[in-house]
């Protein structure tokens, strides 16, 4: 996710918040000396001094263990290198230079909190604070961190358990956080690569989960895929928590809300989904991998959608919005015939008989988990060699047909043939 335009748009953004009703609770600058900040652990502080002048990246908010270039999350191609060339900073001089957190809670939800920076950095990240019953989640992370935030983190009625992270692109300072907060990250561990600072990790630091991940008996990851091949939502059902505080209030909501950053972004309109493989670079996210995170998210019951920004809440009937935004996606990329499929295994499912699961086998980040599939190559032209790659990666069985065998040999090349 950008950038220069999030940056641009955040004062917006959080004018439209306060607009709206939000409650926020402002701090002093870190560094600056009050009686919150003299409250911070002497633990958490030396967490904190130790890592305070790891490099930064300007642009996207990661750090890593030691002075270097480049920003590899930069380089991808999910992400740029500004005009203006690679910049660093580090943790000291964002509390130098004035930067602040503040907790900011929900117009809805007051167990839910934005954890805003200012003024804003890196991609404009702002992770969650969410105090469930039985205990109080990160989702997502950001470059600073102030040790007012961390006393108030620390002081939490039900306390910090962990911090989860959607993708990379969240990684940022996540290892100081974790080693000021005293709490485990749970990460995705098919993105484990993308970690910059996988070497100083020590053990029991991060969990790594493979698929999902269960937090609470509410509270879970699901890995979605797709933006990044570990790309996860945090789904929080809340209709099984026990009623909050502000449960008289007319606008308390129970039911369940997906936390989905980009994985699935909540459109500026906030009443539609985009997915997108790059959002700076506009590169839509193929259809398949939309269907597999169609097919993974359609059972899941919720009502509410954010992304991981300011301005981007569903607040009603994100389900069905999840399916219309599917659809307009899928036929957008001219493949109707692929939302009919998924329409049609929907419906076969419910009248419990066996349906032949497309998503799964044509999708570049097919789970681990699915049922055994098998290709027959018949007598016929292959025509699309992108789609007919994807089938047999996917396929854990390939038999050839009739004159399939021909048609296979024709499409490879020599080098192929002599493997
Ligand atoms: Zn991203
Ligand atoms: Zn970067």
């Amino acid at each position: 996710m950008t950038l220069t335009y999030q940056i641009g748009e955040e004062d917006g953004l959080y004018k439209a918040l306060l607009a709206a009703g939000v409650q926020g609770r402002t701090e002093p600058a870190a560094g600056q000396s009050n009686d919150a900040d003299d409250s911070a652990s002497a633990a958490s502080r030396a967490a904190w001094d130790e890592d305070a002048d790891l490099p930064i990246c300007t642009a996207c908010g990661t750090q890593y263990p030691a002075a270097r270039e480049d920003c590899p999350i930069c380089e991808d191609d999910r992400q740029f290198v500004p005009a203006n060339g690679q910049a660093w900073s580090c943790l000291r001089k964002l509390a130098d230079s004035a930067h602040k957190n503040e907790l900011v809670k929900d117009s809805q939800d007051n167990r839910i909190s934005y954890i805003k920076t200012t003024p804003a950095f890196g991609i404009g990240q702002t992770p969650f604070l969410i105090e469930t019953a039985e205990g109080s989640y990160i989702w997502d992370c950001c470059a600073f961190l102030s040790h007012n935030l961390v006393s108030e983190l620390k002081g939490l009625k039900n306390p910090l358990k962990a911090i989860v992270i959607s993708h990379p692109h969240f990684y940022t300072t996540s290892l100081t956080w974790a080693r000021v907060l005293s709490v485990p990250l749970v990460v995705c561990g098919k993105d484990e690569e993308w970690y910059q600072r996988l070497s100083d990790v020590k053990e029991g630091e991060i969990v790594w989960y493979d698929e999902d991940h269960e937090l609470t008996s509410n509270l879970k990851a699901l890995r979605c895929g797709g933006h990044f091949e570990g790309s996860a939502v945090l789904y929080w059902d809340r209709s099984r928590e026990p009623s909050p505080d502000h449960a008289s209030s007319a606008k308390c909501r129970q039911d369940g809300i997906i936390f989905c950053a980009d994985t699935a972004m909540v459109q500026p309109t906030q009443k539609g989904f985009t997915f997108q493989y790059s959002v700076p670079n506009m590169i839509p996210l193929n259809p398949y991998d939309v269907a597999y995170l169609y097919k993974k998210l359609k059972d899941v019951p919720f009502g509410q959608a954010t992304s991981t920004w300011p301005g981007r809440f569903i607040r009603e009937d994100a389900g069905s919005i999840l399916a219309q935004s599917v659809r307009k996606h899928l036929e957008t990329m001219g493949c109707d015939w692929l939302w009919v499929s998924l329409s049609n295994e929907t419906q076969n499912e419910s009248a419990g008989s066996t349906s032949w699961n497309s998503a799964d086998i044509l999708s570049s980040r097919a789970s681990d988990g699915r049922s055994k599939q098998s290709l027959i190559i018949l007598n016929q032209p292959i025509t699309r060699r992108d789609i007919f790659e994807k089938l047999w990666d996917n396929c854990d069985y390939r038999i050839c047909a009739d004159g399939g065998a021909n048609r296979l040999y024709d499409l490879l090349s020599e080098g192929d043939r002599e493997r």
